[in-house]
């Protein structure tokens, strides 16, 4: 059986009487070469195990059984349980968690599942908790990699510089955590049911520190979201909720300035090195 073939994938869903849930995000891969080369790039092999999320029918899981010590799959769909077993038989290094990604103890599955062995994550993610999702995976601090399939525009949000368009409170928050960078492209018409906009692999290796030292955490996530909360706003303006009370409207220009900014700059323009300034400069202000 073939695990990517169209054929294969509806002969083997309608033994079980399986139907796709849109609610859940269930678009099943089709392209053999796509799990191939998602688990290729992870970063598994032999010395290492694998956790996945949303198996569906097991394309994915498959490929990381070939390169993996062992192989976790957390799935929240019961009824794809049946399907797995068939699908999955034959690999025997693989065990399948029910759960939803976004409220399980990662860390703990992971060390229940494979000790202090280092652990890569996998995931062809289903759209709708695909930020929450990456957040879990990040915030957990187990893995070595992160390695995910999202929709396009968001790997292209993620991933995107300081000054574009696409750039976001996620892309300052995915810089503090870990290093992007976006693999490859999966069209659309690589998926059955097909989506109506295509997917980017994105890999995410983790970091010990952010790339540039930040004073106050809680804070400089609070300027950040403050910064892009009101987009079409200057910096200045869009800082007076959070800073106003204590600094004023004249006190917010004086620190932009500063910081070496232009007074009617905004926020989308910021870097991570610039919000690490403006949080420094700021915590002086507020805290002295
Ligand atoms: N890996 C398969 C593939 O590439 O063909 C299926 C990917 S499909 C986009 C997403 C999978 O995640 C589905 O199997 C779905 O049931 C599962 N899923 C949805 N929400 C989940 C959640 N909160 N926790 C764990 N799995 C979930």
């Amino acid at each position: 059986m073939e695990l990517c073939n169209i054929d294969d994938i509806r002969a083997v869903l309608g033994r079980h009487g399986f139907r796709f849930s849109k609610s859940l995000g269930q678009n099943f891969l089709t392209a053999a070469w796509v799990p191939a080369r998602i688990a290729e790039s992870c970063g598994v092999d032999e010395k290492s195990c694998a956790l996945e999320v949303g198996p569906g029918m097991g394309c994915l899981t498959e490929q990381l059984s070939q390169r993996a010590d062992k192989v976790c799959a957390i799935e929240l769909d019961r009824a794809l349980f049946p399907v797995l077993e068939e699908t999955l038989a034959h690999c025997s290094n693989v065990s399948i968690v029910q759960g939803d990604v976004l409220k399980c103890d990662l860390a703990g599955i992971c060390r229940e599942q494979f000790g202090d062995a280092p652990v890569y994550a996998c995931a062809n993610l289903p759209y709708y908790i695909t930020t929450p999702a990456i957040s879990a995976l990040l915030a957990s601090g187990a893995f070595q990699a992160i390695t995910v399939m999202v929709q396009k525009e968001v790997a292209e949000r993620i991933c995107a510089p300081a000054g574009t368009s696409e750039y976001s409170a996620f892309s300052v928050y995915i810089e503090y955590y870990a290093k992007a960078e976006i693999l490859f492209d999966v069209p659309r018409d690589c998926f059955i049911p097909q989506p109506k906009v295509d997917s980017a692999v994105l890999r995410l290796i983790p970091r010990s520190q952010p790339p540039v030292p930040v004073r106050d955490e809680k804070l400089f996530f609070s300027l950040v979201k403050a910064a892009f909360g009101q987009r079409r706003k200057t910096l200045a303006n869009a800082l007076n909720p959070v800073l106003g009370g204590t600094l004023g409207k004249a006190g917010i220009t004086q620190l932009i300035t500063d910081c070496g900014f232009d007074a009617r700059i905004r926020g989308e323009k910021l870097s991570f090195a610039d919000f690490a300034a403006l949080t420094e400069l700021t915590y002086e202000r507020t805290r002295a």
